[in-house]
């Protein structure tokens, strides 16, 4: 078994520019990739776990995300060479309640704040929920996380002050981050420090 940090994207690893299609409006935020390198050189698994509604809004297709994770995974690559940001493995939500295309309007159990895409993670990459890790920028990342059994941490970089995604009210009211603090660098260290 291995230890993990989950990670959400937007507002985490990247600036929030709200509902992101292409590559061209991805900005990495200062001090991520070597923060994420630091994280994987102490063993850590790294794994990404974002809501994308812009699919369910027919506004991106599974494959277009994914081709912006493989750029984003370069622009890592390039602003952290001494080390290795490389994310061992990228989930994303496509669903959402209300969605215009008819395939991904559904409850599903993968939109944060459920812990769908920990829990697959976990059993597919073999990691220990409670030796792991969720950070987010949304209380509802929160949730998510500590319904999978993670300890969890609010980051300040994005969306921590907007009101809760749909669906998600209840259980980001309910939310407790074991710790918040400025950014995702400030988190890896609160991390790295503790072990
Ligand atoms: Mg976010
Ligand atoms: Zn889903």
């Amino acid at each position: 078994m291995t230890r993990a940090v989950f990670l959400d994207r937007d507002g985490v690893l990247i600036e929030d520019v709200g509902l992101l299609t292409e590559h061209s409006a991805v900005r990495v935020l200062p001090g991520v990739a070597q923060t994420l390198g630091a994280l994987r050189a102490r063993g850590y698994k790294l794994v990404v776990v974002s809501n994308q509604t812009v699919i369910a809004r027919g506004l991106a297709t599974e494959g277009g995300v994914a081709d912006v994770h493989r750029k984003l995974q370069a622009d890592l690559n390039a602003d952290a060479p001494s080390t290795v940001p490389e994310i061992d493995a990228w989930y994303f939500c496509p669903h959402h309640p209300h969605a215009n295309v008819a395939e991904y309007r559904k409850d599903c159990e993968c939109r944060k704040p459920k812990p769908g895409m920990l829990i697959d993670a976990a059993s597919r990459l073999g990691i220990d929920l409670k030796q792991s890790v969720m950070i987010g920028d949304r209380l509802t990342d929160v949730a998510a996380g500590a319904a999978a059994g993670c300890r969890t941490i609010l980051v300040q970089t994005g969306q921590h002050d907007a009101p809760p995604i749909v669906g998600g009210e209840a259980a980001a009211a309910a939310a407790k981050p074991d710790h918040v603090c400025a950014d995702l660098a400030a988190a890896g260290r609160w991390i790295l420090e503790e072990r």
